[in-house]
Parts: structure tokens; sequence; C-alpha cells
């Protein structure tokens, strides 16, 4: 019994929903998904006795694509408004569990951006009534306490720890545009590194020297990325490249088709964004990884349709299958990131082959 807590992005809980409830029945559990739409969490109900927090360890967020925070939860509370804290306190001390530190948290939807005061204003009566009552001290195994606000007086209390969690407040990676880069699409790169590869890993995974292709580069905001890094980059796109990223020396701009062309010989990377069939897309880059024309892949696919869930699934799972029938041994994930709209972001390294 129990219930996770799985953040979002809003307008994508049916298709979290779909992935949990489909993973959590392979994994021999039974449970019930409940949404509400554009509200940016989805809550997962385990039916049967077994804790839920086996659930959660066995569901790991890095395993999840829909997912931005997963937490193990406590059932959701309707406050008084003249005493929100007390309801709060009562069922933190009733869980029995303390926690090293208090995040309180909104979905990411504008309407909970007006909670910014009153969350501001609870903070610090909060962490003092939770010492006080010993849930909240020094040393609690890195277990963080999260409230996630979805109204002034709807709060859910869930718990994340080291290891199963990400580490960013809603999950969310910001990160800063960098001005000279030719277009936005350049932060899915960025993000996708900085979810994908240990930042003490970057030095000989993102090495200057290495070599690139980038399938559908226009304008350039991928190779940008790459380019920042050091790398020698095929870009490939019939659109124009920014001339200050070709002043670099280190493009050469091909005008061909992504979907054909292949590279003069091994490369490091493939990154695609080229906007296209999903199944079209994973069966080039599919064809890239089972010749070994490539190391790692980061590539998008893009998910116009409803049931993204089962379209990203079945893309996965023939994925995983050809490069078991080819021998090659690869690490695979998949995520929809913050800079991610209608699209997930895959990550492939091969680690060796059979
Ligand atoms: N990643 C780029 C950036 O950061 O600036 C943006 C890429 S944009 C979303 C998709 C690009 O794919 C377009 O420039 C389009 O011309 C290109 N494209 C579409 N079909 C293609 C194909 N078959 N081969 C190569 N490029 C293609």
């Amino acid at each position: 019994a129990g219930e996770l807590l799985l953040y979002c992005r809003p307008g994508f809980e049916p298709d979290l929903a779909a992935e949990l409830t489909e993973k959590a029945m392979a994994l021999g559990w039974q449970g019930e998904a409940d949404i509400k739409p554009d509200a940016g969490f989805v809550r997962f109900i385990a039916a049967g006795d077994a804790p839920a927090n086996a659930l959660h360890r066995a569901l790991p967020l890095a395993s999840l694509v829909f997912a931005r925070q997963s937490l193990l939860a406590l059932p959701p509370l309707l406050l008084p408004r003249e005493d929100r804290l007390t309801p709060i306190l009562d069922q933190v001390v009733a869980s029995g569990w303390s926690f090293d530190s208090v995040w309180q948290e909104t979905p990411d939807t504008n309407e909970a951006k007006a909670l910014a005061g009153l969350i501001k204003a609870l903070k610090r009566p909060l962490e003092s009534l939770l010492k006080k009552r010993g849930a909240l001290r020094r040393k609690a195994g890195g277990r963080r306490l999260h409230l996630l606000w979805s109204d002034g007086d709807r709060v859910q209390l869930g718990m994340s720890f080291p290891g199963n969690r990400s580490e960013l407040p809603g999950g969310i990676r910001r990160l800063r545009f960098p001005h000279r880069a030719p277009s936005r699409s350049t932060l899915k790169l960025e993000e996708a590194w900085h979810e994908f590869i240990p930042r003490d890993e970057w030095g000989e995974r993102l090495e200057e020297g290495m070599q690139a292709a980038d399938l559908g580069a226009a304008p350039g905001g991928w190779t940008w990325q790459l380019v920042q890094r050091g790398m020698h980059v095929y870009a490939i796109d019939n659109g124009p490249m920014d001339k200050g990223l070709m002043a670099t020396g280190l493009v050469e701009h091909l005008r061909e088709d992504g979907f054909v062309w292949e590279p003069p010989g091994r490369l490091d990377w493939l990154v695609c964004d080229i906007v296209d069939k999903p199944s079209r897309v994973m069966a080039m880059v599919q064809r890239w990884l089972v010749r070994r024309w490539c190391r790692e892949a980061v590539f998008n696919l893009k998910l116009p349709m409803k049931r993204r869930w089962e379209e990203v699934s079945r893309c996965l799972s023939g994925l995983e299958s050809a490069l078991a029938e080819a021998g090659v041994r690869a690490e695979v994930a998949c995520r929809h990131l913050y800079h991610d709209r209608e699209e997930v972001t895959v990550h492939v390294r091969i680690l060796g082959v059979a």
C-alpha cells in the first residue's frame, strides 16, 4: 500500500500514467494512476500489501521517460486556511520518517507560480516546527521532504532518497541560453549531456578533437555545442548554417539527406534533431549503431501523436532488439527533458560487441 508522486511536463500526465502502469505491471505490481489534465504531476497508487517504497526503488527515476521527479508519497492534504501547518506536521510525525532537508515545490504551471509568496512565508515556521518535533535533523540519510503545493490549501507530501531522484527543484534543469548560439534548440543537447553523462566523464567523452555528425543541423544550435567542446562536425542539412559557426573551421556543411548519408569513417558522436516519424529516425540511428559508425548518440523522437508512451515504447524495444540481434552491447536511456516539448531525447552508448 502507499503511493508515488511523480512530476512531469503539464500535458504529459496520460503518457506518464501509461508508462507507470505498464512498467509497474511488468514488475508484478498492481496499481492505479490518478491524473488531472495539465496538472504537472501524476499520483500512482499501489494496490495490495507490498510497501510502495519497494515499487519506488523498482522504478528508478533514470529509467522513466516522462517523469521529472519521483517521490514516495503520503496521501494529499486539504488544509484549513487559518492553520496550514498543523496537519502537515501531524502527517510527517505520524509517518515516522525524518529528513535532513525540506523543499517546497509547485507543479510547472502558470497558476502555481502565484503560490511563491505563500511558500516563502511558510518556510521558516515550517522548518522550525519540523525541527522541534524531531522530523528535521542533521544526518537523516540524505532523505528530503517535498511539499508539492497545487493550490493554497492543497499540498501533497513526498520523500526522496539520494541516488533515485532529481537534485533539481521541480526536477527542472534550467540552463542559461548561450547568446552566441544560433538557435534555442542548443539547450536540448546541452541538457542531454547533463542528463546522460556524469560530469566527471565529460573530459573523456566530450573531448576536443573528437569527430561528430549532426543530422538536421541547421541553423546549428547542436553543432554549436559540439564545436564548443572542440569537436569536428559534419553538419548535414539542406538549410543554411550559421556563418559564425562556419568561421570556426570546425564544421563541414553537407547539403545531403541525413537518412541516407554515410560517414567517411568511424565517428565518436552522432546527434540528430530531424523532425520526422520516430520509427524512421530510429531505423536510421539503428543502422549507425549496428554498423558502429559512432560510439555515442543523442537524438530526439518527435511526438505529435496522442499516445506518446506507446510510440516511445515501441521505438525503444525495436532498438533494444536490433542491438541484441547484432550483438552490440549498449547503454540506452530515454528522457523527456525540460527543454523538450513534444519530443523525447534518447541517448545510446556502445559498450562493446559480443
Ligand atoms: N538542431 C538544430 C539546431 O539546434 O539549430 C535544429 C534542427 S531543426 C529542428 C530540423 C532540421 O532538420 C531542419 O533544419 C531541416 O532542414 C532538417 N532536415 C529535415 N529533414 C532532413 C533530412 N532528411 N536530412 C537532413 N536534414 C533534414
